[in-house]
């Protein structure tokens, strides 16, 4: 192992997700195994300039494995995209003699970190977190399963009140520009259609559905949207199928952020901590710019340029799981 370094800091950035803290544990934890001093940023790269920075030790960590959100805070930070913040930054990282950062955030704060250690010579290492899925080179993202979970249950008690009043139900559900969540949990609640970004004309198909084959139907009806849709969020995409739905009792919900909270599930805390312990050997072996990534149940280095650059698709087959499920 290369024992060139001998301290390093981790943040987290961006959006919270269930089982940053479950990752921030294992970093913590793995780094003292060998040796290594670390120390936490608060409220990302904000307190990377603002130095708001802390030594950690074992029980600085200890009971957060099942606590949602991040102990070390979040923010976003228009400063450290300035030349000066950045400056700012690295005189603080400096100053605590800290070798290496490990961030753990989505894409936006591994633009950052890429910048960050190409200007400065830092070697970083990138976990993925955000419930939104939408990085390339992993199968999962930190906070995706639990999300998942949280949607499903939110979407079952909705669906008591739907088939009680043979309702309609229109779900809007969190994920920026991508449909992961809306797909699985559409499967996973046996929604009777959804809308995502990734298909262009899902709302005229779903048209279609509604004219042809949804009346049929007599008791609760479900449709996922996600906040991503081109045609809007569920509100909008309601006012545009108004003259469809007369004959249907209408409802909209908005999960909204209750979907970022919670306890992480089991899933995601195994995930989180088998990627934190992986950030730091890979930085004791030599890496940097790398992501750790999940693939296949294992962890894998994925250049942190890649994970940037490509996009990550929906597998569109999942979808037709959807209509076969609605025969
Ligand atoms: P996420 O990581 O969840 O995608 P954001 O897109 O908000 O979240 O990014 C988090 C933070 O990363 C930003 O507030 C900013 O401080 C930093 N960041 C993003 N892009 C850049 C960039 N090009 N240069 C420097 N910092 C950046």
């Amino acid at each position: 192992m290369n024992q060139s370094i001998k301290s390093i800091g981790v943040l987290t950035s961006g959006g919270d997700a269930p089982g940053m803290n479950a990752a921030i544990r294992a970093i913590v934890r793995t780094a003292l195994y060998y040796d290594l001093k670390v120390f936490g940023i608060k409220h990302g790269y904000q307190g990377l300039i603002l130095n708001q920075i802390e030594h950690l030790r074992s029980h600085d960590v200890a009971a957060i494995i099942q606590r949602g959100g991040t102990i070390l805070k979040t923010a976003r930070s228009e400063a450290f995209k300035t030349e000066e913040g950045m400056h700012t930054a690295f005189e603080n990282l400096k100053q605590h003699d800290m070798d290496a950062l490990v961030v753990i955030g989505g894409d936006g704060s591994f633009r950052g970190a890429t910048e960050f250690g190409k200007r400065y010579g830092i070697r970083i290492v990138g976990l993925p977190g955000t419930i939104d899925n939408d990085i390339y080179g992993t199968d999962v993202t930190i906070g995706y399963d639990t999300a998942l979970n949280t949607i499903v249950e939110a979407v079952d008690k909705i669906r008591d009140t739907a088939s009680s009043h043979d309702r309609m139900f229109f779900i809007e559900v969190m994920g920026r520009n991508a449909g992961f969540l809306t797909l699985r949990a559409g499967i996973a609640c046996g929604a009777e259609a959804i809308l995502i970004p990734e298909v262009e004309s899902d709302i005229h198909k779903f048209v279609d559905y509604l004219e042809n084959g949804y009346r049929r139907k007599k008791s609760s009806n479900i449709v996922l949207v996600a906040e991503g849709e081109k045609e809007g969020g569920a509100f909008e995409v309601v006012k545009k199928l108004q003259p469809y739905l007369k004959d249907y009792d209408v409802r909209v919900s908005v999960l909204g952020h209750i979907q970022r909270g919670g306890s992480p599930t089991a899933y995601d805390r195994y995930i989180a901590t088998k990627m934190g312990v992986e950030a730091i050997k890979a930085l004791l072996n030599g890496k940097s710019g790398i992501m750790i990534g999940i693939q296949n149940d294992k962890t894998v280095h994925v250049p942190i340029e890649k994970a940037i650059k490509i996009h990550k698709s929906i597998d569109l087959n999942e979808l037709e799981i959807i209509n076969i499920m609605n025969v």
